[in-house]
């Protein structure tokens, strides 16, 4: 029985457990940094933020549809959400930064994602270590 809903941070959940596994070394919700990012990968200077489809307005996703009830209150609300992420990411960038969004219903599809998660990363690596000794 598959529940369409699933808790606040069970997403987050999917996503850690995922590193953890690969090996990656990450930290958590650091305060001091622009948005506090939901992961962060010190090491590749990546943050992983892990958004909701709904709340973050995933573009072009079907769990992101808006409600057609007191419209005008939502389009405010979720247009401050998506303000919000922009300058986030334009802040966490202008710090040296990468950023990562993973949606919400990427973590459905765990094997896809880990594709691209581990993708990224190891790019993000190679830009950086140049005397990479492990290949
Ligand atoms: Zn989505």
């Amino acid at each position: 029985m598959a529940a369409v809903r699933s808790g606040d941070t069970a997403p987050e959940l999917v996503v850690r457990s995922m590193l953890h596994k690969a090996g990656f070394r990450f930290r958590l919700h650091r305060n001091d940094l622009p948005g506090k990012p939901d992961i962060l990968l010190p090491k590749h200077r990546t943050a992983i933020l892990v958004h909701g489809c709904f709340w973050h307005q995933h573009p072009g996703c079907k769990y992101a549809d808006r409600p057609t009830t007191h419209e005008e209150y939502w389009h405010r609300k979720l247009n401050r959400n998506i303000e919000r992420d922009k300058k986030t990411r334009r802040e966490l960038e202008a710090e040296g930064w990468k950023v990562i969004v993973v949606w919400e219903c990427e973590t459905r599809n765990s094997e896809l994602l880990r594709e691209r998660l581990l993708k990224t990363l190891r790019e993000s690596v190679k830009d950086e270590v140049t005397n990479d000794k492990t290949r």
